[in-house]
């Protein structure tokens, strides 16, 4: 089972160490042929590849420290209760929280969305109050508001995005008023690859005392991530993307907010006293925690949290923007080629629609020859409504992907063609 090839630009072309064969060692599933071709995986914006670290956290513990969590006062469970709250406080540092009581764990970002929805929404938007988005949103940052404004009677307004799929900060700005109570918006999109600007997006909200949620599910794998410095009021990733488990994932809040929000779901963990008459709730984050957590999956989460930590994410961002700036020129080389997706601000994805031949034929056809690509609507349908088209095929690219994957996507893609002709 041979690897792909690596070509010598692939192999620290920038003097940082950072070097791709080795850590596609780190990933087994790398080594994998489908029946025949070589894995060539470009679908990291669905889910990432797991390294052998988190994979042999998660079954250490379920071989060695499996309990449940908190309430044991037997060795296992302060074990299981002390790799759980040390994976909290990992992520805590990963995204430069002040305290450890700022990690929620989650199912992933969409609960997360949901939390704030359903905790913040509930209690700050009344009747035609404004919660704002963008275009270029996730179904998961759409749905949750959509859903809460009509049970509010409040009203939902939408930044629209640029031929390049930029983020239109003009229009937003004319967009925050008075009825503005919140506005939820990616850091990166999935769809397209933009990079928003984040910090700038919350000033202006802030300016007039509006509260920002931010989607960092696309943003936490490949740049680093410091919520004080974009001083976002909420903050929201899954794990499944960032070479951590599925099902797990984590809401980022600022102490007072958390603090002030009411009980999300109810039941065990998130009490601290149960009489028939009064219950009393337990602190944060456990308040927000109700019943058994995904424990081996947050333990996993910390392990990848270790593994991005070790590389560093400064590394990580360089490498992706070479390969990507490689794989933006590739792909315009080829004439049937459409990107969708050009922002000047860009990380890691190549989305684009091949003239004449719908998506779902293409990443057929690359499937047979080992490339894995997604095609559809990417959960982003306002944004395929938005360039006219039905779907689209999307490359997106991680730490352990090379230059010559993105030429075996390219002969790929000639062969798509071919057989069109
Ligand atoms: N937000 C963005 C930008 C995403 O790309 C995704 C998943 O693709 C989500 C939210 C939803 O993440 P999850 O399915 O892990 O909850």
């Amino acid at each position: 089972m041979a690897i792909v090839d690596v070509t010598d630009q692939d192999r620290d072309t920038r003097g940082t160490g950072f070097d791709v064969d080795r850590i596609r060692e780190d990933f087994p599933i790398l080594r994998t042929r489908l029946d025949g071709p070589q894995l060539v995986y470009l679908d990291n914006a669905a889910t990432s590849q797991k390294p052998r670290l988190v994979i042999d956290a998660v079954s250490d513990y379920y071989a060695n420290t499996n309990a449940n969590i908190h309430r044991g006062v037997h060795r296992l469970s302060v074990q299981a209760t002390d790799a759980y709250e040390n994976a909290r406080g990992k992520i805590q540092r990963f995204i430069g929280a002040e305290r450890r009581e700022e990690i929620v764990f989650v199912r992933g970002t969409t609960e997360a969305v949901n939390l704030i929805a359903q905790t913040f929404g509930r209690t700050h938007i009344d009747r035609d109050d404004e919660v704002i988005i963008s275009t270029m949103e996730h179904h998961s940052n759409i749905v949750p508001w959509q859903l809460l404004c009509e049970e509010r009677g409040a009203r939902l307004r939408v930044v629209p995005i640029n031929d390049d799929g930029e983020f239109l900060l003009d229009e937003y700005e004319n967009l925050l008023n008075d009825r503005t109570k919140l506005v939820a918006v990616t850091h990166i999109a999935n769809a397209l690859g933009t990079i928003n600007p984040v910090e700038r997006i919350v000033e202006l909200a802030h300016a007039r005392g509006v509260r920002v949620l931010i989607d960092g599910a696309q943003a936490v794998p490949h740049t680093e991530v410091d919520v004080r410095r974009i001083d976002c009021d909420f903050y929201a990733f899954s794990a499944h993307k960032m070479f951590g488990p599925t099902g797990v994932g984590a809401l980022y809040g600022k102490l007072d907010l958390l603090e002030s929000l009411p009980p999300y779901q109810s039941g065990g963990d998130m009490i601290k006293s149960v009489t028939f008459e009064k219950t009393i709730y337990n602190d944060l984050p456990h308040r927000l925690e109700a019943g058994t957590p995904n424990i081996a999956g947050a333990i996993g989460f910390g392990a990848a949290v270790d593994y991005l930590t070790a590389i560093g994410m400064d590394n990580i961002a360089s490498y992706e923007d070479d390969l990507l700036r490689y794989g933006t020129k590739v792909l315009s080389a080829i004439p049937e080629v459409r990107l969708i997706g050009t922002a000047r601000e860009k990380a890691s994805v190549l989305s684009f629609v091949l003239e004449g031949i719908h998506p779902h034929d293409v990443g057929t056809i690359l499937d047979q020859r080992g490339v894995a690509v997604r095609t559809g609507h990417h959960c982003s349908q306002p944004v395929m409504q938005r360039f006219k088209v039905p779907a689209t095929a999307r490359a997106s690219l991680a730490l352990y992907n090379t230059r010559s994957e993105i030429d075996a996507l390219a002969t790929g893609l000639r062969q798509v063609i071919e057989v069109f002709q």
